[in-house]
């Protein structure tokens, strides 16, 4: 069975993570995910970082009770004013899906095997190609996962025929940090097999009808799906 529309990372992850808050999120729609402090600051730092990536300045710093967005920005526009110059082509923002067999679909269209909004791409005359994700939360050991951006580089070697090598970038906005990880288009295969595994895993939830609840540490208070009778919010509220 084809699926309704190409998942991206955070749809398959959701998957991976609870079949049945993918469900609520993406079949029934019965949950939305709700906007918190937090991310209402990252769509924030996530526009000053493309406004400044495309012009090269800011027409305006706004302010936020939650955090500083000086401090975040700078850390961006050190990597901004140090990628940018020396690269062939950059791209932010940059919408890409691809099918199972990489060819490069348009964006709406539902049968490709993932696609993704990257933050910010540039690629040097060498083939050498850098892919940044901007994150405005706290850097935790324990949950990092550079699953993220391995996937979406698969959409970049099927997009630039010429990129060979891939060094991708998470950025910590609030700090600085780095965490840093190389991709060769060698690597692709294992990559685009791990993705396929999980996109027809989907699929046959989608054909059987069956989601599955995983139970985990965001059941206590970080799951939006309310009526799911592990969500430890909803037992607040009865
Ligand atoms: S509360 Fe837990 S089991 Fe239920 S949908 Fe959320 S993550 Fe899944």
């Amino acid at each position: 069975m084809s699926l309704p529309f190409t998942p991206t990372y955070s749809s398959l992850n959701t998957f991976i993570g609870c079949e049945r808050a993918y469900q609520a999120f993406y079949v029934t729609k019965e949950a939305i995910k709700q906007d918190t402090p937090a991310t209402l600051f990252g769509s924030l730092i996530h526009a000053l970082a493309e406004e400044y990536a495309k012009n090269s300045h800011l027409s305006t710093m706004p302010s936020s009770d939650y955090d500083d967005p000086e401090r975040h920005f700078q850390h961006i526009k050190q990597i901004i004013d140090h990628y940018k110059p020396k690269s062939a082509q950059v791209y932010i923002e940059h919408e890409l899906n691809v099918s199972k067999t990489g060819q490069v679909l348009d964006w709406s269209d539902p049968s490709g095997l993932i696609r993704g909004r990257n933050d910010f791409i540039c690629i040097n005359d060498q083939g050498v190609a850098v892919l940044i994700d901007w994150k405005t939360g706290k850097f935790k050991e324990q949950y990092f996962d550079p699953k993220q951006l391995q996937w979406n580089a698969l959409l970049i070697f099927a997009r630039f025929p010429e990129v060979q090598t891939l060094y991708f970038c998470y950025v910590y906005t609030g700090e600085g940090l780095q965490k840093k990880g190389k991709i060769e288009r060698k690597d692709i295969t294992a990559l685009n097999e791990q993705i396929l595994h999980w996109h027809s895993r989907l699929e046959y939830a989608y054909q059987a009808d069956s989601w599955i609840p995983k139970r985990s540490g965001l059941c206590k208070n970080h799951c939006d799906v309310l009526n799911c009778r592990f969500n430890g919010r909803r037992q607040l509220r009865l």
